[in-house]
C-alpha cells in the first residue's frame, strides 16, 4: 500500500477552520487508498509567542527548558488535528516526538536526528489510523525533549518519509510552492515547477525560509520526492517538486535569496601560518556556531587578516569565542552587525560564464556597496548593508529575469551537477544515525592559478568593473573571494585556469589602475582541495577538521569557500598532493 507524508506548517493550522481543512485533505488521501502520516507545526505564530514569553522571564533561557517550552506548541496542534479527524468520522492517533521514537543528539534547540523507530507508526497505520506526528521535536538518550531548530517540522516530515519509505512527502504551506525568491520581498517572483536538491539546499540555507535546509539533506540522501504546495488551494495544484533535476537546463541562475541578519567578525593581525585557521574554527565548532563567507587576506610582516560571517543570533557567542582565540594568537577582533547577504543560486552557473559580473553590475547600478563576496560552483553571495538588502535582492532578481518562464525545461533523470555525487545510497545503510556527517568525495584540482587585487576603493561598482573586464576577455573564473582586511580595506582574489593567469593579471592590472586599487599579485599555479558531502555547512565540524588536518601537515590555507555540498580551500601548488592525503586520512571514518 502506498504511503504519503503530509506536513502542515504554522499558518496552515492557525485556526480551527484551517485545522479542519487540513484534516479533510488527509482523509481524502486516505480514501484514495494511501496510508497517511501527518506532520504538524505549532499553530500560527505560537512558537514565536513562546520564545517571547521565555525572554520576558530571562534574557538567555536555559536551552533544555527552552525545548521543553517550545515543544508544547506542536503538542497542542497534533491533539487538535486528531480531534478534527475524529470529528470528520475518521480514525487518528496523535504522537509526540518521544512517542514516535525520534532520537536526537543533545544539542538543545539545534538537535540532529539520530534514529527513528517505525514500529509504533506502522502498527497504527495498519490499524487504519491516520498518524499525526508532532513536528520539530525529539528526545535525547536521557529522554530530555529536544527541538530541531526553527522551521524544523519540515525536517521531521522528510525524515519520517525517509524511514517509512513513503511514496511522497507533501509540504503544505502558505504559498503556492517554491518561488524564484521570497514572494513577500519581490512580488514579481515566479513559482517554479521544479527545483533541484542542490539548488534548494543552497537557497534554503541562504535564506529561502520556505524549507528547513536540513529537510533537503534528507531528501537528497534518501531520495525522498518532496512536493511543496499551498494548503489554501482547493484544486490539486501541483506546487513545486524538489528532486534531482533542475527546472531548466539553460538558465545560469534559478533563484536568489536574502539572509537579513548577518554579522561579520574580523580578526586582524593573526600569524600567517598553518594552524591559525584551525585554532579559530575548532573553537567555533565546539560551541556549534555555523560560519560562512570566510575570507583570509595575507598581509605584511607574516600577519594575516581573517573575516567571516555568522547569523546575528550567534554574534555574542562568536565574539566571546573568537576573543579567546585572539588572546592566544594575538590579533584584534572587530565586528559589524548591520549586514545582509544576497545570493544567487543555479546549477547552470557551473558551466556558464558571465554570471558574477552581471550580479555585481546589478548591485552597482542599484548603488549597493558590496562588503564581501564568496562563490561556490553553484552560488555567488555578496554581503551588503542591511538597509538596502531587499532592494539588492530585487535588483538581482530583475537582472536575471527570474520572473520569466525558462525557455527550455530540463529532462528528468539527470540533475545536472547532481551527477557529480553518488546517487542516493541504499537507505538502510544510512538510517542508523540519520543526520551524521557523510563525506562523498575529496578531490584535488590542479588546473587553477590565482590573481589578487589589493586595496579596493570602498564604493559601489568596483567588483562589477573588474569582472566585466575579466568577462570581456572570456576568462573562466572559478572561485571569487573578496573581503575587508585591516582598516576596512578590501582585497579581491579569484582563480582562473593556469594558462589564463597572464591574461587575467593584465586585465587586473589595467582595472586596478583605472579604478585606483593597489598592487596586483598572482600565483601561476595553485591547488584547490575540495571536500564533498551533503549539508556540510550545517555540520560545523567540517571546516575545523579540514583546517586541523592541513595545519598538522604544515600546509597554509590561502583561500576558502564553502557551500552546502562542498568546502574548497586553495593551497600552494606544491602542497596539493600532501593536502589530499592529509584530508583523506582525516575524513576516513566518515567517507560514504
Ligand atoms: P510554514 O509555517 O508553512 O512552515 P514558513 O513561513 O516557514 O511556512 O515558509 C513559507 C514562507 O517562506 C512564505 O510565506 C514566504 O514568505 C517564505 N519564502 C522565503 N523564500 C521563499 C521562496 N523562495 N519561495 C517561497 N516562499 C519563500
Ligand atoms: N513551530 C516551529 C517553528 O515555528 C517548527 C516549524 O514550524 O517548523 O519554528
Ligand atoms: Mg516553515
Amino acid at each position: 500500500m502506498s504511503l504519503i507524508v503530509q506536513k502542515f506548517g504554522g499558518t496552515s493550522v492557525a485556526t480551527s477552520e484551517k485545522i479542519m481543512a487540513a484534516a479533510r485533505k488527509a482523509i481524502r488521501a486516505q480514501q484514495q487508498g494511501h496510508q497517511v502520516v501527518m506532520v504538524v507545526s505549532a499553530m500560527g505564530k505560537q512558537t514565536d509567542a513562546l520564545v517571547d514569553l521565555a525572554r520576558q522571564i530571562i534574557d538567555e533561557p536555559p536551552a533544555r527548558e527552552m525545548d521543553m517550552l517550545l515543544s508544547t506548541g506542536e503538542q497542542v496542534s497534533v491533539a487538535l488535528m486528531a480531534m478534527a479527524i475524529c470529528a470528520l468520522g475518521g480514525k487518528a492517533v496523535s504522537l509526540t516526538g518521544a512517542q514516535i521514537g525520534i532520537k536526537t543528539d543533545s544539542s538543545h534547540t539545534k538537535a540532529r536526528i539520530q534514529s527513528i523507530s517505525t514500529d509504533r507508526m506502522r502498527k497504527h497505520l495498519d490499524d487504519g489510523n491516520i498518524v499525526i506526528a508532532a513536528g520539530f521535536q525529539g528526545v535525547d538518550e536521557e529522554f530530555n525533549i529536544t527541538t530541531l531548530g526553527r522551521g524544523g517540522s519540515d525536517t521531521t516530515a522528510v525524515a519520517l518519509a525517509a524511514v517509512l519509505r513513503a511514496d511522497s512527502c507533501e509540504i503544505y504551506t502558505d504559498v503556492d510552492g517554491v518561488f524564484t525568491t521570497d514572494p513577500r520581498l519581490v512580488p514579481s517572483a515566479r513559482k517554479m515547477d521544479r527545483v533541484s536538491h542542490d539548488e534548494m539546499l543552497e537557497l534554503a540555507s541562504l535564506g529561502a525560509g520556505v524549507m528547513h535546509s536540513r529537510s533537503i539533506e534528507f531528501g537528497m540522501k534518501f531520495g525522498v520526492p518532496i512536493h511543496v504546495r499551498n494548503s489554501a488551494s482547493f484544486s490539486d495544484d501541483p506546487g513545486t517538486v524538489i528532486g534531482p533535476a533542475p527546472e531548466s537546463s539553460d538558465r545560469a541562475v534559478s533563484g536568489c535569496a536574502l539572509t537579513k541578519n548577518e554579522a561579520r567578525i574580523s580578526l586582524s593581525g593573526v600569524p600567517d601560518k598553518p594552524g591559525t585557521m584551525h585554532r579559530i574554527f575548532s573553537r567555533l565548532a565546539k560551541v556549534n556556531v555555523a560560519v560562512d563567507m570566510i575570507v583570509q587576506n595575507v598581509g605584511a610582516g607574516g600577519r594575516a587578516d581573517i573575516a567571516f560571517t555568522v547569523m546575528e543570533a550567534d554574534l555574542q557567542q562568536t565574539l566571546k569565542t573568537v576573543g579567546e582565540a585572539a588572546d592566544e594568537l594575538g590579533g584584534e577582533v572587530t565586528h559589524d552587525a548591520n549586514l545582509s547577504k544576497v545570493s544567487v543560486v543555479g546549477l547552470g552557473m557551473a558551466t556558464q560564464t558571465g554570471v558574477a559580473d552581471r550580479m555585481f553590475r546589478a548591485l552597482a547600478d542599484a548603488k549597493v556597496n558590496i562588503h564581501a563576496i564568496t562563490t561556490s560552483q553553484i552560488k555567488i553571495s555578496c554581503l551588503v548593508p542591511r538597509s538596502v538588502g531587499a532592494e539588492a535582492l530585487r535588483a538581482v532578481h530583475d537582472e536575471f529575469e527570474l520572473e520569466k518562464e525558462p525557455g527550455s525545461r530540463a529532462s528528468f533523470g539527470n540533475g545536472g551537477r547532481a551527477a557529480e555525487r553518488p546517487s542516493p545510497v541504499d537507505v538502510v545503510s544510512r538510517l542508523q544515525r540519520m543526520e551524521d556527517l557523510t563525506i562523498d568525495d575529496i578531490r584535488l584540482d590542479q588546473t587553477q592559478g590565482r590573481v589578487t587585487i589589493s586595496q579596493l576603493p570602498d564604493r559601489p561598482g568596483i567588483a562589477a568593473e573588474i569582472f566585466e573586464a575579466v568577462a570581456a576577455e572570456n576568462l573562466l573564473v572559478d572561485m571569487i573571494v573578496q573581503g575587508a582586511g585591516r582598516d576596512g580595506v578590501a582585497t579581491l582574489s579569484f582563480t582562473v585556469p593556469r594558462d589564463s593567469v597572464p591574461a587575467a593579471v593584465a586585465v587586473a592590472e589595467a582595472a586596478s589602475k583605472r579604478l585606483g586599487c593597489g598592487p596586483v599579485t598572482s600565483d601561476p599555479a595553485t591547488a584547490i582541495l575540495s571536500v564533498f558531502g551533503v549539508g556540510i555547512r550545517t555540520h560545523v565540524g567540517v571546516g575545523s577538521r579540514m583546517f586541523k588536518a592541513l595545519s598538522e601537515a604544515g600546509i597554509n590555507v590561502e583561500m576558502i569557500n564553502t557551500s552546502e555540498v562542498r568546502v574548497n580551500v586553495v593551497v600552494g601548488a606544491d602542497r596539493g598532493e600532501a593536502g589530499l592525503a592529509a584530508l583523506r586520512t582525516a575524513f576516513a571514518d566518515v567517507m560514504g
